[in-house]
């Protein structure tokens, strides 16, 4: 290919991306076909047929920023300001996690404690850009989702990911976890709260993304013990609770669960065959008075 087309100087740009941020040249190519197909408002199959254009002909300044941008380390997702999630495309900027794929099999998980066609009361605590709770609103049109955030910036997100995709059932309040929902209960609760614990060196590749919900406390278990513990008044009887939580976090996030006096406990792993996500259940019904008055008596 000659070099004085669009196709070779994407290839090199790929080339010095790929050497740059230490992603492999296929990786590179790729991110750089999608920053140019975002840049110059083309589809990839219009820019596969104009890349044997001269670059002359494309005005590449709003592309240039957006290669800078991706060379100084900038994920992907937010020099796009949009990632995919589910079936569906999330506005998302630093004031937010990007959404994992992993975090799919949480929803999926929620999805199951959430029948069609019944308006199910769910809660989605830390929603930031809202792809959990907006992913559960779209799949399930009758029911009533509550995404909650204690940052004003990643709510400001999140609603306008529901209005972009017309979730009309969903509602985002500002709240820290449970703070603003005092009285009220649920049926499902899903978090996906910070749980990488301080100074882990994961958190070097994660320099992007917002501390605050990423970090939870010396061990990573400071939001999931609050979530966890404080669930039980917030859900009705036979309700659901489903986290995700970190790769090492399994048994300590069961024994919490177990603590709060969750009946059931179950695990699934991420996408990666991980340990990554935890669903309760409580009991159907509170336990009767006069046995348990009677077992305290005996006891
Ligand atoms: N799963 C994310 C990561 O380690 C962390 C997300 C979170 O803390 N909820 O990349």
């Amino acid at each position: 290919m000659s070099l004085f087309t669009l196709g070779a100087r994407l290839a090199a740009d790929a080339r010095r991306l790929a050497a740059t941020v230490k992603i492999s040249r296929g990786d590179a190519m790729r991110e750089i076909r999608r920053l140019a197909t975002h840049a110059l408002q083309l589809t990839p199959a219009q820019l596969i047929v104009r890349e044997r254009e001269s670059p002359g002909r494309f005005d590449l300044s709003a592309y240039g920023i957006v290669f800078d941008r991706r060379l100084r380390g900038e994920p992907l997702p937010y020099v796009l300001g949009e990632w995919p999630f589910r079936d569906h495309v999330f506005k998302v900027t630093q004031d937010v996690l990007i959404p994992r794929p992993d975090t799919e099999v949480l929803v999926e998980a929620a999805l199951g404690a959430c029948p069609e066609g019944r308006a199910t009361r769910v809660l989605d605590l830390g929603t930031g850009s809202g792809c959990i709770a907006i992913s559960i609103a779209i799949a399930r049109p009758e029911a009533v989702v509550t995404g909650v955030d204690a940052s004003e910036e990643a709510l400001a997100v999140a609603r306008e990911n529901a209005e972009r995709l017309g979730a009309v059932n969903a509602r985002l309040l500002e709240s820290d976890w449970y703070a603003a929902l005092s009285g009220q209960t649920f049926e499902v609760i899903v978090a996906n709260p910070p749980y990488v614990a301080e100074g882990d060196p994961h958190l070097d590749a994660l320099k992007f993304e917002p501390l605050r919900a990423l970090v939870g406390g010396s061990d990573g278990l400071e939001a999931l013990r609050v979530i966890i513990s404080a669930a039980p008044g917030h859900l009705d009887p036979g309700g659901t609770l489903v986290v995700e939580h970190g790769y090492d976090q399994r048994d300590a996030v069961c024994q919490l669960f177990s603590a709060a006096g969750f009946q059931s406990v179950e695990t699934a792993n991420d996408l990666s065959g991980v340990p990554r996500i935890v669903v309760g259940r409580m009991a159907r019904k509170t336990p009767d008075k006069t046995r348990r008055k009677s077992a305290a008596v005996s006891a």
